[in-house]
Formats: C-alpha cells, structure tokens, sequence
C-alpha cells in the first residue's frame, strides 16, 4: 500500500462513504440509461472533487496529483463513468492554465472552476487525427481582437454540457506539432455547435460527441500559451493525466476483484465454495498481485510529481497508464470468469466493469502510444 498522509486518508474515506451512499445504488442505472443524474455533478461539486487541483490561492481544494489518482480510484471501484468527473474536469483545463495561463486568466477562470458547477472539456481528436495528433485540421484565423475557428472534433468527453472547452487548433502553416494552438472557448459562443453523442460499448453516462466550429469567434485574451506552441506546451503538462486513468483502472480492477472474492467466498459446486478449487484460487491470487502492482507504480508517479520532480513524468505516466489499463483489462475478464454464467449477466457490475475497463487501453493515448513513448525513452530517442 503507497503512503499517504492523514489529510488524504481522510478524503479517501469520505469519497468511499458518498460513493456507497449515492453512486453504488444507481450505477447499473447509470450504465443502462446511459445518463448521470445531474445531482451527482453537484454532489461532487460540494465535494470539491470536481475542481480538486485548484489551488487555495483561487478558492479551490488545493489538492495534487495523488489526491486525484485517489478520488479516481476510489469511484471507479463503483463507477467509472463517474469518476471521469473527478478526473478529467481537476486536469484537462485547470492545469494547462496553472502552469501557462496568464494571472488574467487565472483570477477570471480559476475561481469560477472552485465553485464546484463548472465542467470542463478538452477537444483534440478529429475525425482523421486521432493518434497523430499533428495532423489536425481545425485551424484558427486572427481577426482584429479575436480568433475565428473553423473546423471539427470528434468523441469529446462532456462536450455538450461543458461550460468551457480547451479546443486545439492550427494557427499557422507550420507542419507537426509547430503552429498548433490552444483556445479556452466558451460554450455560449455563437458558431459552437454540438453533433452525434456516440452509443459507446462502456463508459454509459458520459456523453461524447462531435463537435462542430463554424466561424467561432474566440477573444484573442482567451489563447493558453504561447502561439503556435501550445499544443507542446500542454501536452506536456496533460501527461499527468495518464497516471489518473492508471488510478482509475486500479479501482473498477478492485472493484471486480472484490465482486470476485465475494462470489468465489459464496457460490458452492461440487459441495464447496468455487474459490476454494485451486483453478480459481491462483486466479484470485494473481488477480490481488497484478492490482497491486498497478497501484504501486500509480502511485509512485503521483508521488515524484508531487514532490516537484518531474525528470520522468513521460516515461512513468505512460508506464502507469499502459501498465494498470492493461491489468485492468485482465482483471475484469478472469472477475467476468470467476462468476461462470452469472457473470455474463448485468444481474451483477462484473460485466460492466469489463466493458468500462477497455477505454482505459483506448484514450488519452492508445496503449500502443503508450508503449512508443516508453520504448523511445529506454532507447534514447525521446
Ligand atoms: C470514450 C472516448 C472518450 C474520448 N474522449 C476524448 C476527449 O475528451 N477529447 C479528445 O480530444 N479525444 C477523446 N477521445 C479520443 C481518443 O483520445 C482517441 O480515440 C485515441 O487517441 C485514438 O485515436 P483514434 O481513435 O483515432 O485511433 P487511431 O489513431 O485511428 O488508431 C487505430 C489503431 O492504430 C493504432 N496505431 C495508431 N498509430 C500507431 C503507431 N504509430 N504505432 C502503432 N499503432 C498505432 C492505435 O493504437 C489503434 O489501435 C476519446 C475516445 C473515446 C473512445
């Protein structure tokens, strides 16, 4: 088990008592309506999970990197479409601000996130631009005192009841990463207009939808970063993101691996508890060593970034987000076994933490990229 201090034990506990209380009653809900109840936005808004990472400064929590590993995991042991609330809206927007906003930025957005009721998005994918990013086609004009995008995204998380996305855009000729720009837009706008919100195989509950930029006008004050080098800029701080889906599948793998114990504790075959076979008892067993293998390098990330080191964000971020979503992966699948038919069932979450666990290899960087990253890093071509 990682360290964690008193403070962080604390919230841990208090995000596990509301997510007994409020989210596990309805989660299969959540899954087959493919709706959040708004409610659970708020209560998470109270809790000050969805605005974690703002910093005391700007009325927020003041939390870090570890404490949103923590909320994500701990939800995710329930509902992992809930904990993407937790996760992405501490990260997507608040940190490239923190670390690239202007201090007009940050006094304008900073206070209004910590209020609890801002949700944010971050809009890169496009239709033909998905693991290379570079290649996007959203580009953005000046105009006077302001930007005027035009253009598409595609699968965007929350992108219809955002209040902000941080959209990325080519603001130039440069070919690769040079030219790409990133614009806080607010939703409001005239010219921001939202498609299709996919029917997915998991994740039910959180939207993901296309969204569409025609002549969208964004104050010239409303860039993040420097022109032309934002998307460098922020992706290298958008890193940190990795780690939380890292956390986020420790948690939906415990959760199996819990609905899993209990099962094999309670379902008798030939005249025994299925657990007690050793067929299923090595599988238990290496289910525990892989989740726990999965939290500790989830954790050690969290803990260099905390502690201000930052020397190997890259390669470990990868590590813990291909590591634990791979486990994950795995996990599920043999809880899905342990329960034998009833497992296939949506009488039970087994099923649901299978499907919710696969996204987890898919976005933020497939694991694919992941493994890229990590390999230029070993070799030296990073
Ligand atoms: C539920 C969901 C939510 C999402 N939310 C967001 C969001 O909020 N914002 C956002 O901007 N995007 C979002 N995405 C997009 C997501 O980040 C992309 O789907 C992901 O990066 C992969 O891109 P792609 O789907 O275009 O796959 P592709 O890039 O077309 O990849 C197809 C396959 O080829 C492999 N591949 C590609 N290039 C290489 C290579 N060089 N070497 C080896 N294999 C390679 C991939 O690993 C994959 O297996 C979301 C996607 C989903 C499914």
């Amino acid at each position: 088990m990682p360290y964690f201090t008193d403070t962080q034990l604390a919230m841990r506990d208090a995000i596990r008592r509301m997510v007994d209380k409020e989210i596990r009653p309805i989660a299969a809900q959540i899954d087959a309506t493919d709706t959040i109840p708004p409610h659970i936005f708020d209560l998470f808004g109270d809790m000050g999970l969805m605005q974690l990472w703002v910093p005391e400064e700007y009325g927020g929590p003041g939390g870090d990197l570890t404490s949103v590993c923590m909320a994500r995991e701990e939800i995710s042991r329930v509902s992992e479409a809930c904990a993407l609330i937790a996760g992405q809206n501490s990260i997507g927007v608040i940190l490239p601000l923190l670390h690239f906003g202007t201090e007009e930025q940050k006094k304008r957005f900073l206070p209004l996130v910590a209020k609890g009721r801002t949700l944010t998005a971050v809009a890169m994918t496009e239709p033909e631009s998905g693991s290379d990013v570079a290649s996007m086609k959203t580009r953005a004009k000046k105009d006077g005192a302001s930007w005027v995008m035009n253009g598409q995204k595609c699968y965007i998380t929350w992108g219809n009841i955002a209040h902000w996305v941080l959209v990325f855009a080519r603001t130039s000729g440069e070919k690769g990463f040079q030219g790409i720009s990133c614009f806080l837009v607010d939703t409001r706008s005239a010219g921001f207009k939202v498609g299709k919100n996919e029917k997915k195989l998991g994740l039910n509950g959180v939207p993901n939808v296309t969204l569409y930029f025609d002549n969208l006008r964004i104050p010239a004050e409303n860039m993040v970063g420097e022109e032309g080098r934002g998307f460098i800029a922020c992706m290298r701080i958008l890193d940190m993101n990795r780690p939380t889906i890292g956390a986020a599948s420790v948690g939906v793998a415990q959760g199996a691996l819990d609905a899993a114990l209990e099962h094999a504790k309670t379902r008798k075959q030939f005249g025994r508890p299925v657990g007690h076979f050793q067929g299923l008892a090595w599988m238990l067993a290496d289910m525990a060593m892989q989740v726990e293998a999965a939290r500790a390098l989830v954790y050690e990330c969290a803990r260099q970034v905390d502690a201000g080191d930052f020397s190997r964000l890259s390669e470990l971020a990868s590590m813990a987000k291909c590591f634990a979503s791979d486990m994950a992966m795995k996990v599920t699948t043999d809880a899905v076994q342990v329960f034998g038919g009833a497992g296939y069932m949506k009488d039970y979450p087994v099923e649901r933490f299978m499907r919710d666990a696969k996204i987890n290899q898919i976005f933020e960087g497939t694991n694919q990229i992941q493994r890229i990253v990590i390999s230029r890093h070993l070799l030296g071509l990073h």
